[in-house]
Formats: C-alpha cells, sequence, structure tokens
C-alpha cells in the first residue's frame, strides 16, 4: 500500500503521466508562441488547435466554441460578468443557487454592488435545484441562468438538461460549472441546451492553471481579457502552450475511459458510505444517495469538529478535506451544507471523501478502519456526546 492515501481528488488530482509526457515537449525544443509565422511555432499551434478539438469532443461542441482561459475560476468570472455586461440593455437578472462554488457565488455578489439582481436558489435536502422555483424565478429581465453541473462538496448531480430546457423555452441564457463534472461525467452541450460550460484541467488529472469556457456559437459575451488577438481576439494573452496541451490529452483520457472509471469508483464509493453508515454510529450521509459524482463521499459526524477529525487522519496518512472553510480559519460552516438545511452545529463536522481511479478497497478499509477508531475518540472526549447516548 502507499503510504500516503490521497481522497482529496475534489481539491485537485495527479498529473496523469501520459499527460505529463505531452507536455514535456513543449517547455524545452518546442518553446515557440503559437502565433509565430515560422516553422516550430507553427507546430505550437497545431498542438493547441489538436487540444481544442480534443476538450470540444468531450462536450459534443465545436473547436471553434473552445475559449482557453486560466482555469474554472476565471472561465466561471468570464461567463458571469461577459454576459451580464454584454446584455445588461436587455436586463439586469441572474439566476444562480445557494450551493454554487465561490467563483460564482462571489462573482455575483460583486455584481449586486454594480446593480445587477441575483437570485440565489434553494435545494433540497440532497442538494438539488427546485426547478419549480428555479421556473417562477425566470422575470423577462433575466439574461442568465448558471447552475452547476455537479457540487464539489457534497457531489450532488443537477438535472442539467431539464434547467437547459427550462432556460431555453424562456430565452434565457444557461450557464453551468462543470469543472466538478467534466471528465467523469457524460455530457452534451447540445442534448443539454447548455450555452456556456467552464472546466479546469487539474480537476481530471491535468496541469493546474488552465481550463476553457466553451461559448456556443452565436452568443452574445463581452471580452474578458483585453490584449492579443489571441482566443479569436475574445481573450489575450500569450497561450499556456504546454497546459493546454497537457488539458487536451487529460480530456482524451478522460472520456476514453470513463466508462470504466467511473463504474469502477461508483462501486468503491457504495462500498465506503456503506461501511461507514454500518460501523460508525449516528453518520449522515450528506448529498443525493445516488445521484452524486463517482468519487464523492461526504458525511457529518455529530460531536465532532471536521478539524480535529482532518488533523487526526492526517497524522495517520489520510489525505481528506472538510466541507466547511473552517479549514482556512474561517469558522463559519459550509454554505452547502446550510443550503441543505443541517444546523449549525452539525454542518461544522463534515469529512469529503474523493476518490480517484487508482482508489483501492485495501485503502478504503484502512481508511474504515482509522476513521472508526478516531471519531470514536473524539467523540469519548464529548460530554454533549455521553449525555446524547444516555438519552438516545
Ligand atoms: C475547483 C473548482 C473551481 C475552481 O477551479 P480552478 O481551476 O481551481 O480555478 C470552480 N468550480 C468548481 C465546482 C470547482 O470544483
Amino acid at each position: 500500500m502507499n503510504n500516503l492515501i490521497y481522497l482529496d481528488n475534489a481539491a485537485t488530482t495527479k498529473l496523469h503521466t501520459a499527460v505529463l509526457d505531452e507536455m514535456l515537449p513543449y517547455f524545452s525544443e518546442n518553446f515557440s508562441n503559437p502565433a509565430g509565422i515560422y516553422a516550430s511555432a507553427r507546430k505550437s499551434k497545431a498542438a493547441i488547435e489538436k487540444a481544442r478539438a480534443q476538450v470540444a469532443a468531450v462536450i459534443g461542441a465545436t473547436p471553434n466554441e473552445i475559449y482557453f482561459t486560466s482555469g474554472g475560476s476565471e472561465s466561471d468570472n468570464w461567463a458571469i460578468k461577459g454576459v451580464a455586461d454584454a446584455l445588461k440593455t436587455k436586463g439586469n437578472h441572474i439566476i444562480t443557487t445557494k450551493i454554487e462554488h465561490h467563483a460564482i457565488l462571489h462573482t455575483c455578489e460583486y455584481l449586486e454592488k454594480c446593480g445587477y439582481e441575483v437570485t440565489y436558489l434553494n435545494v433540497d435536502e440532497n442538494g438539488v435545484v427546485k426547478l419549480d422555483e428555479l421556473k417562477a424565478a425566470i422575470r423577462p429581465t433575466t439574461v442568465l441562468i448558471s447552475v452547476m453541473f455537479a457540487n464539489n462538496e457534497i457531489g450532488t448531480i443537477q438535472p442539467i438538461a431539464e434547467i437547459g430546457r427550462i432556460a431555453k423555452e424562456h430565452g434565457v441564457l444557461f450557464h453551468t460549472d462543470a469543472v466538478q463534472a467534466f471528465g467523469h461525467v457524460p455530457m452534451n452541450v447540445e442534448d443539454m441546451n447548455i450555452d456556456l460550460l467552464s472546466a479546469s484541467a487539474h480537476k481530471f488529472h491535468g496541469p493546474k492553471g488552465v481550463g476553457f469556457l466553451y461559448i456556443r456559437k452565436g452568443v452574445k459575451i463581452q471580452t474578458y481579457l483585453h490584449g492579443g488577438a489571441q482566443e479569436r481576439g475574445r481573450r489575450g494573452s500569450t497561450h499556456n502552450v504546454p497546459g493546454i496541451i497537457g488539458m487536451g490529452k487529460a480530456a482524451e483520457l478522460a472520456v476514453e475511459n470513463l466508462v470504466e472509471n467511473s463504474h469502477k469508483m461508483s462501486k468503491l464509493r457504495d462500498y465506503l458510505m456503506a461501511q461507514i453508515q454500518t460501523k460508525i454510529p449516528f453518520a449522515k450521509l450528506n448529498g443525493h444517495p445516488v445521484k452524486r459524482l463517482p468519487n464523492n463521499v461526504n458525511f457529518c459526524f455529530r460531536f465532532i469538529e471536521g478539524e480535529s477529525l482532518l488533523i487526526m487522519l492526517d497524522s495517520v496518512g489520510i489525505c481528506a478535506s472538510s466541507g466547511s472553510a473552517c479549514t482556512s480559519g474561517s469558522l463559519d460552516p459550509s454554505h452547502v451544507l446550510l443550503a441543505i438545511g443541517l444546523p449549525h452545529e452539525i454542518a461544522h463536522g463534515s469529512l469529503r471523501l474523493t476518490l480517484s481511479e487508482e482508489t483501492t478497497k485495501e485503502e478504503l478499509d484502512y481508511v474504515i478502519e482509522k476513521l472508526s477508531a478516531i471519531v470514536e475518540r473524539l467523540r469519548s472526549m464529548s460530554p454533549l456526546y455521553e449525555d446524547f447516548v444516555k438519552e438516545n
């Protein structure tokens, strides 16, 4: 067994060795700027165009609808601000959800300060957007609906095709933050009526600092980065050639193995969920029991601080994360766990374990053994837990 068990794949994934191999020549012998007119520049240009096609194929787009960016956060910022700005004569209303990534939520909050109006939709106890509420929220001034494909904390997958249909019926643009889902869950921008889609390479075994925004042909959007003529004049800046090439390769590998990997991971995910539920008392699963990412497990353990749990897991070689922002020094519980209706004291004790295709059953057995011992130990120090057990 590896001495480090990495179960934080929602935060970032390990670069695939085949991806690194594709990237390396573009740091050294092939360092040319693809904007040049000489042979080696044309080689760089051809390589990034190949990557554009590889990425487009995953979502059923055409390559000229793919715009390379620096990652998920930039793509989200561009989609929201770019559409809001381009359509400001049509309206100033945006619809999103309470469980989005901060790249969406903080962008929307910024736009509110600039005079835009934003509706933050509620979700049910499994984290699924309520479609009736969505329909009721649409106004004549609504210019954009932005709903994430799958949630990064609790793994819930949204009814994207239904949302796309509703958006289309009302003539409103539809953006989805697919950063967690791209390469892990099948998706098609035509079937799902998606107008804009964000993804990030480091969430599917590609390099960090590179991603893309899909913009459907004909969609009006403001230029995000003013500068050179790169990306058809819509996003200036010299291309991150090795990064883009790595992303293309990672996308190709992800689709090639999508069915097999997702089958393998969801079996292990279900095993881990079932083991936690049988071995650890008062463990509450967060997120939808089946409509969830194949690699996501998220639990709350009552009477336990998420942070103490993470520190103790780390001391036995397990890399995990808490849904809560506690780890970043803030005491606020996760906005996602609050949105699914958990009270503050429970939302503090959450644990997110996210698998990769390299995760093994042996590793999970070790995790279950350590986790149940740690939970028991932490609870034994809690007078509240003692009282609770007596009463129940
Ligand atoms: C990781 C993540 C982002 C941010 O992507 P970066 O490439 O790290 O900027 C945005 N949305 C979701 C859902 C994510 O999981």
